[in-house]
């Protein structure tokens, strides 16, 4: 059985080897006769795995000491509720800038909480920029807290900057960027990222939070909504996703010893170019994106004709190079081209959209 090129936008590809050791430990991890799925969460074994987990995240990302790593559950999602929840901190307004779909899931749960603004938005422009960075965003300097996407995983598109909030924190929703390359923590206040598209398997989210913004929950709020429990009981406050936890410990490792986030960031920048230069040199495959703000991890292309679809897709898969649908709310194709998804993929995808190109274009 032969592994496709995945380039599904998330549950996504996991790195082989990753795979390779999770099974080969899969009935027996490291003589404990039995498997990570199969450990109380309070073993010391699966200490082990847990706190390993987090001290190669702090290395891979610099994490300085005064903010807390928690390894949580409900998704990505479930932040847009916990983050109006306990970075309110009994101010009622909070910013949002909207620069795609996940953004505006953002806001909309926000308003539920609070006076929620939105900042800026890139509507007009369909999604395919972001906001100017001193001419097209309005801060509020009494709102508790700004909202970002860096990357918007549907529509592809990035910052290229880090918005500058003064002494307001800063919040990033990272799902689909998060370890693509180095990160400076210290710019943002919260930093939350669902597992499923760079970090390991569904089920998990990751939350790296400055730790004096913890402890003001709303009144009333579950307690398994509020930071501050979790953070006080090392994510073990209830039954933490277990064996997603130990898959991104092994995810983080790989990383570590492929040459960290600098030399993913390289990778990951090669990859996307060589993708978007073959879309843009085409005249037959176009990415609506502009330029300066293209996402290096989610490549949305459209072909000439949408009737072609259906037939890239299938010809596609009969290439092993799958999931390139392009999200139902947009159309078209995107390649999500993650850490784990090798340079050779790229290359091989590449070489495909020649070869229909040649015969349908
Ligand atoms: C996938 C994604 C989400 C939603 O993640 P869930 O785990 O399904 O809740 C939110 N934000 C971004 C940027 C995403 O890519």
């Amino acid at each position: 059985m032969q592994r496709v090129y995945n380039f599904s936008s998330g549950p996504a590809v996991l790195p082989e080897v990753v795979l390779q050791q999770a099974s080969a430990e899969m009935l027996n991890w490291r003589n404990s006769g039995m498997s990570v799925m199969e450990m109380s969460h309070r073993g010391s074994d699966f200490m082990t795995i847990a706190q390993q987990a987090e001290a190669d995240l702090r290395v891979l990302l610099a994490i300085p000491d005064n903010y807390k790593v928690l390894f949580l559950q409900g998704g990505a999602t479930s932040q847009f509720a916990m983050v109006p929840i306990n970075l309110l901190r009994g101010m009622n307004k909070a910013d949002y800038i909207c620069t795609g779909t996940w953004s505006n899931k953002a806001l909309a749960e926000a308003k539920r909480f609070c006076q929620a603004n939105t900042a800026a938005s890139t509507a007009k422009t369909h999604f395919t920029t972001v906001p100017d960075p001193v001419t097209s965003i309005a801060f509020d300097h009494s709102a508790a807290y700004v909202h970002y996407t860096p990357n918007e995983t549907i529509e592809g598109v990035e910052f290229p900057y880090i918005p500058d909030t003064g002494a307001v924190p800063l919040v990033a929703d990272m799902s689909s960027t998060l370890l693509s390359r180095p990160v400076d923590v210290s710019r943002y206040g919260l930093i939350y990222a669902g597992a499923q598209k760079n970090i390991g398997p569904a089920g998990l989210v990751v939350v790296i939070v400055r730790a004096d913004l913890l402890g003001q929950p709303l009144a009333g709020a579950p307690l398994m909504f509020d930071y501050k429990i979790h953070a006080d009981n090392s994510s073990m406050y209830n039954t933490p996703p277990t064996y997603s936890w130990y898959l991104a410990g092994l995810v983080f490792q790989w990383l570590l010893h492929n040459g960290g986030l600098t030399a993913m960031a390289e990778i990951n920048q090669r990859k996307a170019q060589a993708l978007y230069q073959a879309i843009d040199e085409s005249g037959f495959y176009k990415n609506p994106v502009n330029p300066g703000c293209r996402s290096w991890m989610n490549v949305p292309f459209n072909l000439p004709d949408p009737a072609l679809d259906n037939l890239f897709l299938d010809a596609a898969k009969q290439a092993s190079l799958v999931a390139l649908q392009g999200h139902r709310s947009v159309g078209g194709m995107r390649a999500s081209i993650y850490n784990a998804m090798p340079e050779r993929g790229v290359q091989t995808l590449i070489e495909f959209m020649r070869e229909f190109q040649r015969r349908y274009g």
